[in-house]
C-alpha cells in the first residue's frame, strides 16, 4: 500500500489535505501540514488523492514502503 509523506518546504498551508483527511493531516500552528503518526496505513492509501490536490505538490507517494 501506499504511504504518503510531505515536503514541509513546499507547504502553503492551503489546508486542503487536513480538512478532507483529518485521519491522515494534521498541522502545526503556522498551518503547515504533517502525516499524523498514528494514521494507518489503510487510511494514507485512501488519502493518496490528497497527493494530486495538493497545490504545491508538497506530498509524495511512496509506492513501495520498506516498512
Ligand atoms: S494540500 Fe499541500 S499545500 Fe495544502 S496544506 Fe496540504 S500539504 Fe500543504
Amino acid at each position: 500500500m501506499n504511504r504518503l509523506d510531505i515536503i514541509p518546504e513546499k507547504c502553503i498551508a492551503c489546508g486542503l489535505c487536513y480538512l478532507h483527511y483529518p485521519e491522515v493531516f494534521d498541522c502545526k500552528d503556522d498551518g503547515i501540514a504533517f502525516i499524523k503518526k498514528e494514521s494507518k496505513p489503510l487510511q494514507q492509501e485512501m488519502a493518496t488523492p490528497a497527493a494530486y490536490r495538493c497545490p504545491t505538490r508538497a506530498i509524495e507517494i511512496i509506492e513501495h514502503p520498506e516498512n
